[in-house]
C-alpha cells in the first residue's frame, strides 16, 4: 500500500524506515529532500511539497517539528489538505499543542478527510527497535483504519478517547514527567559526585532499585556518564515541549512549578548556544556547572 510521510528529522526517518520493512511505499516529503537518501530507494516516492506526499493515498503520516510548521504542511499552498483524497486519514504523530489538535480536526473534517492525533514515546534508537509507545485519540473508526500502520512502529497502542487532542495532552504530561526526572537525576547525580562517590555506581543502584523504569535507567545512565553523544532529541525542542506544558498549565489553571523549573534550565542552555545539543546536557551540564564541578 501506498503512504504518504512528511518529515524525516531524528524521528521520521527510522519510522519510515519501520514502515518500508513493514511493506509500505511511501511517497516522502521532507524539508532538505536528501534526507530521503537514506531510505531503500525502491519503495519510495520522493515529493516536492506536502500536499504531492499525500497525493492519491488514503493515508500521511506527519512527524515535524512543531504546531506551526505541521499547520503550514497542513494548511499552507502546498498543504497536504488540498490533496488528501475524501475518507483520507493523516497521522499527525510531533508532540504538539491540543489547540493544534482541535484545530487540525476541524480543517481535516471541512474537507472530507479524517485526523488522529497519535504521539509518541521513545528516542530515535525506540524508534528504529520499533519499540515506540503510540497514544492516540480521534474518531475511533479513522484509529481503527490508522492501527496497522501503528502498529508497524511501535510496541503499544494506547487509546485517549475521542477528543483530537486528548492524545496531546498525554504526551505534553509524559515529556513533563521525563523533564522533571532529568532535572531530579542530575541533582542527586551531582549531589554524590561532590561528596565523592562514582555517579555510575549511584544511578546503577538506583536504577535496580526504587527506581526501577525505563526513565531512571536509560536516561540515568546518561547522565551518570555525562554521555551527551549521539543527539537524540535536541534541547530546543525540549524547551518546545517544556513550553507545551507550561501554556497547558495556564490555558488549565493547572500551577506547575516544576514546568517553569525545567523550562529555565532549557531556556538557560538555549541561551548559551546549546539548542542543538541533546537536552539531556541542557541537565546534566546545567547542574553539575552550577555545582562547580
Ligand atoms: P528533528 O528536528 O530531527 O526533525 C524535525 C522535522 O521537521 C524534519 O523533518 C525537518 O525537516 C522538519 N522541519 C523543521 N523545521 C521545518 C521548517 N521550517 N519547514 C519544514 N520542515 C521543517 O526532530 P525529531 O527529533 O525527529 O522530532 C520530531 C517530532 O517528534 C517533534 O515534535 C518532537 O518533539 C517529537 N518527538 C521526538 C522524540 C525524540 O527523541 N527525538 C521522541 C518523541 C517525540
Amino acid at each position: 500500500m501506498k503512504i504518504g510521510f512528511i518529515g524525516l528529522g531524528n524521528m521520521g526517518t527510522p519510522m519510515a524506515q519501520n514502515l518500508i520493512k513493514a511493506g509500505y511505499h511511501l511517497q516522502v516529503y521532507n524539508r532538505t529532500i536528501q534526507k530521503a537518501d537514506d531510505l531503500d530507494q525502491a519503495s519510495i516516492t520522493k515529493c516536492k511539497s506536502p500536499a504531492e506526499a499525500a497525493a492519491n493515498v488514503p493515508f500521511v503520516v506527519t512527524m515535524l517539528s512543531e504546531d506551526e510548521i505541521l499547520k503550514e504542511a497542513v494548511s499552507g499552498e502546498a498543504g497536504l489538505l488540498h490533496s488528501l483524497q475524501k475518507g483520507g486519514v493523516h497521522i499527525s504523530m510531533s508532540t504538539i499543542s491540543p489547540e493544534t489538535s482541535q484545530l487540525l480536526h476541524g480543517l481535516h473534517q471541512q474537507a472530507g478527510s479524517h485526523y488522529i492525533a497519535a504521539p509518541v514515546f521513545g528516542r530515535p534508537e525506540a524508534a528504529a527497535a520499533k519499540k515506540l509507545f503510540v497514544c492516540t485519540s480521534g474518531g475511533a473508526k479513522a484509529k481503527e483504519m490508522a492501527r496497522p500502520i501503528l502498529e508497524a512502529l511501535g510496541q503499544g497502542i494506547y487509546d485517549f478517547g475521542e477528543t483530537p487532542g486528548g492524545a496531546n495532552v498525554v504526551k505534553i504530561a509524559g515529556n513533563f514527567m521525563i523533564l522533571a526526572s532529568l532535572e531530579m537525576m542530575a541533582e542527586a547525580f551531582t549531589l554524590a559526585e561532590k561528596n565523592g562517590l562514582d555517579r555510575a555506581a549511584v544511578a546503577n543502584f538506583f536504577g535496580a532499585t526504587l527506581f526501577n523504569a525505563p526513565i531512571y535507567q536509560n536516561y540515568g545512565k546518561l547522565i551518570a556518564n555525562k554521555q551527551y553523544q549521539p543527539v537524540g532529541f535536541k534541547a530546543s525542542l525540549g524547551l518546545k515541549d517544556a513550553r507545551l506544558a507550561v501554556k497547558l498549565s495556564q490555558t488549565s489553571q493547572t500551577p506547575m512549578p516544576l514546568a517553569m523549573l525545567a523550562h529555565n534550565r532549557l531556556l538557560t542552555s538555549i541561551a548559551k548556544g546549546d539548542g542543538d545539543k541533546d537536552w539531556v546536557e541542557a541537565f546534566g551540564k546545567g547542574v553539575a556547572e552550577d555545582a562547580g564541578v
